[in-house]
């Protein structure tokens, strides 16, 4: 466990909101901005659920109170989407309600397959609502073109993502190759006629090409921004925001940082050969 908990102090801003701030006021001192995510998934307790609401509000004050620039990320099964899906919207609809009145925007995250109909049809729904909420859309998914253009039509900010959950072939590609092929595709298709879209990745093949794309199209550098994970790739994050891009990073915080630090593990070969050479020295 402690090999496991150094990695997640490389990914993860600490266990309280306020951890979460000072992370933020740091990245704000180099011209980035942040959304903060408080870490939580997969909830099966309505009264829990509250709990998340409450804390979710208490950050959008703080972030109020802290003056800091930063939205906010979350996932709906932490508001009860594996409850139910009316809970999760009604949870959701509270903390975008309050969003509003901070003049602040929630992003909701991308989980596993067995939610992301729920999650498209919950942000269509909630951003005719409220418009300062946006979803992630997954490139390994063989459904997103489809999702990206309803989306689109419905003027919901997407963020593109290539995916982090373990996914079967019938409905995922699995050579990298095409996860990326697919991304530039709908990476062009969003910073043609997308809201605000989203750039989130580390690959600085596909960090180039949409630059290179955005100034053969016109496509004002306000237009877009590039979203990456905290603790990855910090001198390119510095880089863009000091070339003019907007550049948020993705500042996670809780005491439930396992599942979260699990998946940025499983990420890069080096981080996990890392781990298993240690545990068997
Ligand atoms: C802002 C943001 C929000 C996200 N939200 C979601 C979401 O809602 N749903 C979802 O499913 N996924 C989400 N993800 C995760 C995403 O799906 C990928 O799993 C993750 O970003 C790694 O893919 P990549 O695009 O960086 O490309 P990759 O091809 O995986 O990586 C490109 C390069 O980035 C570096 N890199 C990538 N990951 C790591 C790591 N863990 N540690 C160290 N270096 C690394 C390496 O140098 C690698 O070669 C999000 C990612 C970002 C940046």
């Amino acid at each position: 466990m402690s090999l496991l908990s150094f990695f997640a102090r490389r990914y993860i801003a600490g266990e309280t909101r306020k951890d979460a701030i000072v992370a933020v006021k740091r990245l704000n001192g180099s011209g980035i901005l942040a959304t903060i995510d408080n870490l939580g998934e997969n909830v099966k307790d309505a009264a829990e659920t509250k709990e998340s609401v409450k804390e979710y509000l208490g950050l959008l004050d703080e972030i109020n109170e802290a003056d800091v620039n930063s939205t906010i990320s979350l996932k709906l099964t932490h508001l009860g989407l594996d409850i139910s899906g009316e809970l999760a919207e009604k949870n959701a609809g509270t903390i975008i309600e309050r969003a509003r009145t901070r003049k602040n925007f929630v992003r909701l995250d991308m989980e596993g397959s067995a939610f992301t109909q729920k999650t498209i049809d919950m942000a269509v729904r909630l951003h005719r609502l409220y418009p300062n909420v946006g979803v992630a859309v997954q490139s390994y998914l063989k459904r997103s073109a489809s999702d990206v253009d309803l989306l689109i039509k419905e003027g919901v900010s997407v963020r593109l993502v290539k995916g982090a959950y373990k996914e079967p072939p019938e409905i995922a590609f699995e050579a990298k190759s095409d996860v990326d092929r697919n991304y530039e595709a709908l990476m062009k298709k969003l910073l043609l006629d997308g809201v605000r879209p989203a750039v989130a990745t580390h690959d600085e093949k596909l960090i180039n090409e949409a630059i290179r794309f955005a100034e053969e199209n016109n496509i004002p550098k306000d237009r877009f921004e590039f979203q990456m994970l905290l603790g990855i790739k910090r001198t390119l994050q510095k880089k863009l925001a000091k070339e003019g891009y907007t550049v948020r990073v993705y500042v996670p915080y809780g005491k439930d940082w396992l599942p979260y630090t699990l998946r940025r593990l499983g990420e890069r070969k080096e981080n996990f050969l890392f781990v298993v050479k240690n545990i068997f020295d």
